[in-house]
């Protein structure tokens, strides 16, 4: 199912990045108000429940209040927000009292632009792409929220495992069967792990949230890719909390979110996985 638009290749990736640039200020949003949202939710369910008088403020949403800088609280103006060039214009910092903006805003839309270019050189108007997209920037928020918060919300990665299967009720990357075990596969794989490790050593290494992403992963890519995310994963996270400890003198015990491993190695698989794997093979002459 590919959408005819006569356009080039080249044309359709710029449109694609500007697209994909204005979608990055909305996942700044999501990334910085989600975990806002349910904690402001969280917070007035428990006094209900305790029957505590219920906090009088307006709920926080991602459309209000609108955005405002975190140091001066001053709106920040339309001209200002344009994805990357506003960052680029203030030489990032707020536009009313010059305190230093997080290079983490414009990071976001960028990557977020060059994701929708991506997809939309190789393959088009397409199913395949309108989905990598979702796959893609969902895995962009979440690393974006656990970095921030260590949490990897519910209200994403539940979705994610259900779009997943849905994209691959008609084969658009695996087979549903493949899908449907890589589900089962990823939660129970990484539930496995947690309950071991915390049985041999008492702590609990990973939340929840991680085997529920590695399940939606699975859901997306099907189970024959789920050995490839955990190796690397792990690998990467393995590289980075040492260099942690080593460079930055973070203690041993110290956590460091696995979510965004997950999400980069689940990125990674995703769109290369097939060449990574038939490399390996080609190696070994298997
Ligand atoms: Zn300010």
């Amino acid at each position: 199912m590919i959408f005819e638009t006569g356009l080039s290749p080249a044309v359709l990736a710029a449109v694609g990045l500007i697209f994909g640039l204005l979608i990055g200020s909305f996942l700044n949003v999501v990334i910085l108000r989600l975990p806002q949202q349910l904690n402001d939710v969280w917070q007035r369910d428990s006094r209900d429940f305790l029957g505590l008088e219920p906090i009088s403020t307006e709920p926080v949403t991602l459309s209000k209040p609108a955005s405002r800088c975190p140091n001066c609280g001053v709106s920040i103006k339309p001209q200002h927000n344009i994805p990357v060039l506003s960052y680029l214009f203030l030489r990032g910092r707020c536009g009313a009292c010059t305190a230093p903006i997080s290079i983490h805003y414009p990071l976001v839309e960028l990557m977020s632009g060059l994701i929708a270019a991506f997809f939309v050189f190789q393959y088009g108007l397409s199913a395949i792409t309108f989905f990598s997209l979702i796959l893609s920037y969902s895995l962009l928020v979440l690393t974006g929220i656990d970095l921030h918060e260590k949490l990897l919300p519910d209200q994403i990665t539940l979705p994610l495992l259900w779009i997943g299967l849905f994209a691959n009720l008609s084969g658009t990357f695996v087979p549903l069967s493949e899908a449907v075990i890589g589900a089962i596969a990823g939660y129970l794989s990484l539930w496995l792990v947690f309950w071991l490790f915390k049985m041999i050593t008492g702590k609990e290494g990973m939340g929840y949230g991680d085997f529920k992403l590695l399940a939606a992963l699975g859901a997306w890519m099907g189970w024959q890719m789920l050995p490839m995310v955990i190796l690397l994963s792990t690998a990467v996270g393995a590289v980075v909390g040492i260099a942690g400890i080593i460079f930055a003198g973070r203690k041993r015990e110290a956590t460091i979110a696995f979510g965004p491993f997950l999400a980069m190695a689940g990125w990674i698989a995703f769109v290369w996985g097939d060449k990574i794997l038939s490399g390996y093979l080609a190696i070994f002459n298997l």
